[in-house]
């Protein structure tokens, strides 16, 4: 696996990839690989030819409370589990490799719908800075595909919005999140929990199977879902940030006719602030 922290070489790279012709997938990540990251990696190299990761604690969609400064870098520790899963290409950029200019005078692309409300709201200017960060490196690796995880639902509803809206030519996939054994999404936010906090933290995916279980079982008064799923959610221990029923392509608020719908929910425990949700046909009843 090569490394390489400049634009330059990473087009080099690349450059020398698609001169063997060569299809490129591109996995970007913030680091902190876990299993989630690895199967993104792993699909790439089991659809393309030459397969690009990379790593990238992004300061653009990080609010001015949040935790850019302490989360979690562990860059050798990536390498490894990178080349397991297959990657030919790591690009480890610095902030001023890919901000030379600064963030302030940064141009932003903005993607307006499908990145209002849920987490848009509670974490503003967070989709921008995501937008702009991804159209940056997709410039720069010009991939034929790039893989998202679901876990990040909204994020990749912004993603296939960038890309369709300005006509980029690239593949987006979506994986499913890849859970621990309880339950638990797959986040490097998760190495912010004590042990009591780890242990309350499958409450937030069994809150929504439940209210997907509910669903298919014939409810149909999502407001009252949603009631009881924060009661399970505070109950648990944790202060709900959201808990939404939406529509899965377009994510606005879903009706009793539609049948493709996402629970979306984030919570915090303590300070630290997880995300989870559950895509699904709800089967009508006859
Ligand atoms: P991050 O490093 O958190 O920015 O995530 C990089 C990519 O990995 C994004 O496309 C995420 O959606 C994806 N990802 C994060 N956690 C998981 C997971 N548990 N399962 C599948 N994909 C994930």
């Amino acid at each position: 696996m090569n490394i390489v922290k400049t634009v330059r070489e990473l087009r080099a790279a690349v450059a020398h990839a698609r001169s063997e012709d060569k299809r490129i997938g591109f996995v970007p990540t913030m680091g902190n690989l876990h299993d989630g990251h690895a199967a993104l990696v792993e699909k790439a190299s089991q659809r393309v030819d030459f397969v690009v990761a990379s790593i990238f604690v992004n300061p653009l969609q990080f609010g001015p409370k949040e935790d850019l400064a302490s989360y979690p870098r562990t860059l050798e520790a990536d390498k490894e589990r990178l080349l397991q899963a297959g990657c030919n290409l790591l690009f480890a950029p610095s902030v001023e490799e890919m901000y030379p200019h600064g963030l302030a005078g940064q141009t932003l692309v903005s993607v307006s719908g499908v990145s209002e409300g849920l987490c848009g709201a509670s974490r503003p200017g967070h989709f921008d800075g995501v937008a702009t960060v991804v159209c940056k490196l997709f410039n720069m690796v010009q991939p034929d595909l790039a893989i998202f995880g679901q876990k990040d639902f909204q994020q990749l509803a912004v993603i296939r919005t960038l890309v369709s809206d300005l006509n980029m030519p690239i593949q987006i996939i979506g994986e499913p999140t890849v859970r621990a054994t309880d339950g638990l999404a797959l986040s490097s936010r998760n190495g912010y929990l004590d042990a009591v906090q780890r242990s309350a933290a499958p409450a937030i995916y069994r809150t929504l199977s439940d209210m997907v279980n509910a669903i298919q079982a014939g409810a149909a008064d999502y407001s009252k879902l949603i009631t009881a799923g924060l009661a399970a959610l505070q109950a648990a221990g944790f202060r709900p940030d959201y808990l939404e029923i939406r529509q899965a392509d377009t994510l606005k608020a879903a009706t009793a006719e539609d049948q493709q719908l996402v629970i979306l929910v984030a919570a915090f425990v303590g300070s630290t602030r997880l995300i989870d949700n559950i895509a699904f046909t709800r089967t009508l009843s006859a």
